[in-house]
């Protein structure tokens, strides 16, 4: 009778262990022979069996070492697979892409099981089993599916770049995990880093109330000898252009990785390399005699002229090789230069002429098999060019073979820093510098600069050299200058940028106290505010009180602004929130099409560029014609008011008007569109209207025309008012030069704009079609702070003209009211029941008159 009540139970095994199965995948040969040289592959038993074991693992290892690639395939192999999703996510599109073709292709599965999705496109199918995506996109999915029912594991990779979305995503996993594991279809979350310092996510007791715990693979990594310069130069681009020389002339075989911050500063120095060492496919190379070089390419001539004027500097005396590739000294004798002996005796004066000696004390020792080969090379260089705006075939050829008899040398953004391995690198030659786009936190203004790294970026890059063998870095900067003034770690991305569209899909998903979420480091409450503050404006979240008398306790105790109808709408697009309430306003007169077409545009980079795109070319001669041909697009009479938008819409509407790629390409290229960036429209236009059929109920079904006919002259005046709408915090009016009586100061300040919530005037940016017509008001797209010289200039660009009466409809948040007029009476719209009087009122912090407007 009693049995079953005092027999015990079995030991319940834990919801989240798993039980190992196996799927075999077929591999080639050549691709096991490549996967057992991976370090993972060694820890694959111990990896997995703590994966197995454990709701939430920390994977740490070097760069290289096969997380990306390898460990999706160790879980499909256990059967993680079998009847959820392996799900990856990426902060870089570059990498989600080009790490689902690279599994797909190692574990022989087509790309519809091997899949990736990104903002603008992707290859998922219902067959799909490991799915790659950007961060970004998980967060969406998470809107929809709290509990990301389709997946069994979730791998956040890359987690020590601390983009903003992977931090949230670790924050709100860690809820998600344990609700999973109380339904009982546990979910499995994999944080991978390619440093140790993943303290953020472990000692952090409001993230995980156990530290979960952390496997570190480790990687076989060569010896990288590190060498500083004894100066700092300014001009590191020049720099790294000396040193890639000396590099290929002097030492011994072995590819080459140099770090510049951005494109531009990678098209300039791929150009130059590929002058200065040209390789020429097949017989055209050994048609020509192998003495007879062409003219020498004004680089020589600049590099040649500056070791003669070192020579000439220095009176000491001794010989020694001068190794400057295919130059004979002696053609180019400089008027006053002495004797040969002379010359060579000059040698020793600017230290860093010499690849060994520019270093710190710790120069450049050379193993004895790697004594300097013969002075100057004709062996041609391999220059490819790396960085994320690059279409996907070129970022591929970093993988591709190298053609025979050349050096590979790669030249690259920090994208080569962690999430893409180059093979064959054995040198690195490392500016110490990146690009970052920094944020005002509070009026989002922001300012790109380039800044040193950190440390830990700076090792990154120095690791790089030893993955085959032995390398060497060469930082372009001194020793004290790593020391003092690099950081640690940067700073994670969450700290440094506005959060307003994650803080409106947050408040979406429920979350009604941001500023408690588990964050892994949380952003400043100043910061939260002010994306609080936006988002009313913008009428996404109920409007705060103005003049709150409440003590700072009781705001604690009160419940944040309430999402409107209005947000949830804005938070429902794949944009910026601003964007998204463009679209909200577009459903009438026939405009959703030109939104969404102009919303695509503005969210895509660089739609615009100032160097045409060639075709069979990576890199592109600059060319200044663009500006007057986007002058006589927007200048149609009564477009010319929208603007630099109008440019945009005619740029994408026009673009597809060639049938081909191959017609759209070259239409890129003489108009000075991208056409990459123009295939990333199109996306997002098919994206964004079909989400528009999905969520708006009263829109007929909407279809992309992608060659959509430009507005009409009442049109193009709604898309300003819709604009405005989006945009109503960045009004600027034209500074009254009438009012300044000094010239100078006048013609200073003849293309200033007083922004509505700034105290310094801004520019209007050179690329603005409006700078000759400069409206009296404006809004703008981007505002940006330039460092020249020691001071800095502000610049707004994307500008659409206003009428100022506009303001009190589309932007009341920032309107004062201060009296309503009797006169002219009030009057009573029947149709809309509201009541319309006219008020006398002022916008924003500056207090601008508005003219007698009817609200
Ligand atoms: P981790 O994620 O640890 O940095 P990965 O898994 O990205 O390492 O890379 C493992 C190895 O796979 C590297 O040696 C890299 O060069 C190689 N690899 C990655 N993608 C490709 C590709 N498309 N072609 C050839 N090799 C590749
Ligand atoms: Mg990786």
């Amino acid at each position: 009778k009693t049995t079953a009540a005092t027999k015990p139970n079995p030991p319940a095994t834990p919801a989240y262990v798993h039980k190992t199965v196996y799927v075999p995948v077929d591999r080639s040969d050549e691709v096991q022979a490549a996967r057992l040289r991976l370090p993972i592959l060694a820890e694959e038993q111990q990896v997995m069996e703590l994966i197995n074991e454990h709701p939430i693992v920390i994977v740490a290892g070097e760069t290289g070492s096969g997380k990306t690639t390898q460990l999706p395939q160790f879980l499909y192999e256990a059967g993680y697979a079998q009847h959820k999703m392996i799900g990856i996510t990426e902060p870089r599109r570059v990498a989600a892409i080009a790490m689902s073709k690279r599994v797909a292709h190692e574990m022989n599965l087509p790309s519809s099981e091997v899949s990736y999705l990104i903002r603008f496109e992707g290859n998922v199918t219902p067959a799909t089993r490991i799915k790659f995506m950007t961060d970004g996109v998980l967060l969406k999915e998470i809107e929809t599916d709290f509990l990301l029912s389709k997946y069994s594991v979730i791998v956040l990779d890359e987690a020590h770049e601390r983009s903003v979305y992977t931090d949230i995503l670790v924050g709100l996993l860690s809820r998600i995990v344990p609700l999973r594991q109380k339904r009982s279809t546990p979910l499995k979350l994999i944080i991978m880093s390619a440093t140790l310092r993943v303290s953020d996510f472990t000692e952090n007791t409001r993230l995980f109330k156990t530290p979960p715990p952390l496997i570190k693979v480790e990687a076989r990594q060569f010896p990288v000898t590190v060498h500083f310069q004894k100066r700092t130069p300014d001009d590191y681009v020049a720099e790294a252009y000396r040193k890639t020389l000396k590099i290929h002339s002097q030492l011994p075989e072995g590819g080459i990785l140099i770090f510049v911050t951005g494109q531009q500063e990678v098209n300039q120095l791929v150009r130059k390399l590929r002058r200065t060492f040209p390789y020429k496919p097949d017989k055209e190379a050994k048609q020509q005699p192998e003495t007879k070089q062409p003219a020498v390419e004004l680089e020589q001539q600049f590099e040649l002229k500056r070791v003669m004027r070192n020579l000439r500097k220095s009176k000491k005396k001794f010989l020694a090789q001068i190794s400057l590739p295919s130059i004979n000294l002696d053609d180019y004798k400089l008027p006053g230069d002495d004797t040969e002996a002379d010359m060579h005796s000059d040698l020793e004066g600017d230290p860093e002429d010499d690849l060994d000696v520019g270093d710190d004390d710790d120069e450049l020792q050379l193993d004895d098999d790697q004594q300097l080969s013969a002075p100057g090379t004709k062996q041609p260089l391999w220059v490819l060019p790396l960085y994320s705006l690059l279409s996907s075939e070129q970022q591929n050829r970093i993988f591709e073979p190298i053609p025979e008899g050349c050096r590979l040398c790669v030249v690259s953004t920090n994208v080569a820093e962690t999430s893409l391995t180059i093979p064959h690198i054995k040198y690195v030659v490392d500016s110490g510098r990146q690009k970052t786009r920094l944020y005002d936190k509070l009026t989002g203004v922001s300012a790109f600069v380039v800044t040193y790294t950190s440390k830990a970026s700076a090792d990154q890059r120095a690791g790089r050299a030893g993955r085959v063998s032995a390398g060497h870095c060469y930082r372009l900067y001194s020793s004290a200058v790593y020391n003092d003034l690099f950081p640690e770690f940067s700073q994670p991305d969450i700290q440094q940028k506005p959060v307003d569209d994650l803080m409106l899909q947050m408040r979406c998903m429920g979350i009604d106290r941001v500023l408690h979420f588990p964050f892994p480091s949380p952003p400043d409450a100043l910061q939260l505010q002010a994306a609080e503050q936006r988002l009313s404006v913008l009428g996404a979240l109920e409007a705060t009180a103005k003049n709150s008398t409440s003590s700072a306790t009781d705001k604690e105790k009160e419940l944040p602004p309430a999402v409107t109808q209005l947000g949830r709408v804005i938070s429902r697009f794949p944009v910026a929130p601003r964007y998204g309430k463009m679209l909200a306003l577009s459903n009438q007169f026939e405009l959703l099409p030109y939104t969404v077409c102009l919303v695509a545009a503005l969210s895509v980079q660089e739609l615009l560029v100032e160097t045409g795109v060639q075709r069979d070319e990576d890199v592109a001669p600059a060319s200044n014609n663009f500006h007057k041909m986007r002058l006589s697009w927007a200048n149609h009479g009564q477009y010319q008011l929208l603007g630099d938008p109008m440019v945009l819409l005619r740029a994408v509407g026009a673009a597809e008007y060639a049938h081909s790629q191959h017609k759209l390409d070259s239409f890129c290229a003489s108009n000075g569109l991208r056409s990459k960036a123009i295939g990333e429209v199109r996306k997002l236009r098919v994206q964004l209207t079909n989400e528009i059929n999905l969520n708006v109920s009263n829109v007929e079904s909407l279809c992309v025309d992608p060659q959509l006919k430009p507005p009409t002259e009442s049109q193009a005046r709604l898309l300003r008012q819709i604009l405005l709408a989006g945009m109503g915090d960045q009004v600027a009016r034209k500074v009254p030069l009438d009012e300044i009586s000094d010239k100078d100061e006048r013609r200073r300040l003849k293309y200033a704009y007083n922004c509505a919530d700034m105290e310094e005037p801004a520019f209007l940016h050179v690329s603005s079609v409006l700078k000759q017509a400069k409206p009296e008001w404006i809004v703008y797209q981007e505002a940006y702070e330039l460092q020249q010289g020691d001071s800095s200039k502000m610049f707004i660009r994307g500008i659409t003209a206003i009428e100022p009466e506009w303001l009190l409809v589309y932007v009341p948040q920032l309107c004062n009211i201060r009296q309503v007029k009797e006169e002219p009476a009030p009057r009573y719209n029947a149709a809309k029941g509201n009541i319309y009087c006219h008020v006398d009122a002022t916008f924003g912090k500056a207090g601008w008159e508005l003219p007698l407007g009817e609200i």
